[in-house]
């Protein structure tokens, strides 16, 4: 199995919204969108986000065409027009910026929802964070 799909992440995430029921933040997906947390279901829609999704544009991993990818959901698969290698685009990893409060150095992370303890690599500081 030499054959492994290609992965491509997309750059183009739905909004941050929050679980209606509990207000943590929902994961960055449209259509059914189950919390985390609370495990409510909600239904998430975003128009702009699904015409961004429809005209992105992506770089074939396997040649040096742009492709437009033309569907209006992720992940998808795509087939390359010009070598006709199919690859997949993954959703964005919506990663976000908070400072150390013991010295003040720009982490970048993956939210969560909910409570999480964190390791500072620069101060090795413990902190909290909720999403
Ligand atoms: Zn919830
Ligand atoms: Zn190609
Ligand atoms: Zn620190």
């Amino acid at each position: 199995m030499s054959d492994e799909i290609q992965e491509i992440e997309s750059k183009i995430a739905p909004p941050t919204v929050q679980c209606p029921n509990c207000d943590s933040m929902l994961p960055h997906e449209l259509g059914e969108v189950t919390c985390s947390v609370c495990s409510a279901v909600s239904r998430i829609e975003h128009k702009p986000t699904r015409d961004s999704w429809m005209d992105e544009k992506v770089s074939c991993p396997n040649c040096p065409k742009i492709l437009r990818v033309g569907v209006d959901e992720r992940p998808c698969a795509l087939r390359c027009s010009s070598c006709t290698s199919v690859f997949k685009v993954t959703r964005h990893v919506v990663k976000v910026g908070l400072t150390c409060p013991s010295c003040e150095r720009e982490l970048r992370i993956r939210p969560r929802p909910g409570k999480r303890s964190l390791d500072c690599p620069a101060c090795s500081e413990s902190f909290h964070v909720t999403f």
